[in-house]
């Protein structure tokens, strides 16, 4: 029946990048994949967007991911393509936490593959102030883990101009300077976190997370016909109270689906719990 099992083991993969994401993506595809990785040269990732909002993104994240991998897969001539794309802002539950999303695409060429492994973090150090002395800009700094993690100084919040722009700042001495002669000339400047990658060891880690879970995701595999990727797309409620069997808004099963032959398995009482506490039904305790 594993008629379109699909082995990687043994190929080569592009991994577009330009910021080093290479460090955590080929170590997790090598180990789990089999895969070797390559460099794209004369690769511009920063074409597809750039977090300091002076070249907009195109697209959703995931596109811009894909973009990435498939333009450095155009470039060297690899049929399969491996690109990351990363998303900041408030936590979804926790509005006052910055959350970091990494997502990763997977492409191969050959096959039609397209997988997608994903890590959402709240271990960021995403910030960005206004400051009007090189006391607060200092004070910023240190709250964000400068000069581990690089920042970028611009005029105001919305200055675009990349001439204006200040990034990749990793030493204090260079801070003080950019700082001290902006504020001398204006009062107040906008100071951020550059979030690129190879300046950011907090999102590197994110995004060998979000590999590993590449590689987990590829190893589960479609019990009907094998294609990499089975995996859970819904999450039903309905887990029956305890005390009077009516069904609940908790999570009673999930749905692993297929994205190649939509076969679909569900699993019943995916947390552990077979029945929920009367304390959450809304009949027992409205
Ligand atoms: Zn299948
Ligand atoms: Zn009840």
């Amino acid at each position: 029946m594993k008629a379109t099992s699909i082995s990687l083991a043994g190929q080569t993969a592009v991994v577009a990048t330009m910021h080093g994401k290479e460090q955590v993506i080929a170590p997790a595809v090598a180990a789990g994949l089999g895969l070797q990785t390559i460099l794209p040269t004369g690769f511009d990732s920063d074409r597809f967007g750039t977090f300091t909002r002076d070249i907009p993104r195109a697209g959703s994240q995931l596109e811009a991911a894909r973009q990435k991998a498939l333009a450095a897969m155009d470039l060297t001539g690899c049929s399969i393509g491996l690109a990351s794309e990363g998303a900041f802002g408030p936590d979804p539950a926790v509005p006052w936490v910055a959350c970091d999303r990494e997502l990763i695409v997977l492409i191969d060429r050959p096959s039609g593959l397209e997988l997608v492994g994903e890590a959402v973090s709240t271990a960021t150090n995403y910030g960005q102030t206004t400051v009007t002395t090189l006391a607060e800009a200092l004070q910023f700094a240190a709250s964000v883990q400068f000069p581990s993690h690089a920042l970028v100084v611009r005029p105001s919040a919305n200055s675009m101009d990349s001439d204006t722009l200040h990034k990749g700042i990793q030493d204090e001495a260079s801070l003080r300077r950019i700082v001290s002669q902006l504020l001398a000339a204006q009062g107040s400047l906008w100071l951020e976190t550059d979030m690129r990658a190879h300046l950011n060891p907090s999102r590197m880690a994110v995004i060998a997370q979000a590999a590993c879970n590449l590689v987990q995701k590829f190893q589960q595999a479609c019990p009907a016909c094998g294609w990499p990727g089975f995996d859970v797309t819904r999450r039903l409620p309905g887990l029956p109270c305890a005390s009077c069997g009516l069904p609940t808004a908790l999570t009673h099963r999930w749905v692993y689906r297929c994205l190649q032959c939509c076969h679909e398995q569900e699993v019943l009482f995916p947390t552990g719990l077979q029945m929920a506490d009367p304390g959450q039904c809304s009949f027992c305790n409205p």
